[in-house]
């Protein structure tokens, strides 16, 4: 999603708030202290083609955080087969054909 191809539907149309020039209001509450819980606000990628989203914790002082005090989940083992499958990309690189067209129908 980040390089510039929906990880769903495999198009180029995916749009970003990376760059907002206001407050993120899609937050992720870290946790809760005495005076104030603690939030950290998320980076979104939208495919504008097919409406898959994906959020990215911004900031790498909040990765931080979370990496010290949330829990690890831990790596499961069910099916070898499912393992290997998640690993490969969702949809293949659509090819140039299909790119043009989607060219096209953007443009106008
Ligand atoms: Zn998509």
């Amino acid at each position: 999603m980040k390089n510039g191809q929906c990880r769903s539907c495999g198009s180029y149309h995916v749009r970003s708030n990376r760059n907002r020039k206001f407050p993120a209001l899609n937050t992720i509450t870290l946790g809760s202290g005495n005076s104030s819980a603690r939030y950290a606000s998320l980076d979104t990628y939208v495919c504008v083609s097919c409406g898959y989203v994906e959020n990215y914790v911004a900031s790498h002082e909040d990765l931080n955080y979370i990496s010290q005090e949330w829990e690890k989940v831990e790596v499961k083992s069910e099916s070898p087969t499912r393992s290997q499958q998640n690993t490969e990309p969702l949809h293949p690189k659509p090819d140039d054909e299909f790119k043009t067209e989607a060219l096209q129908a953007w443009g106008n």
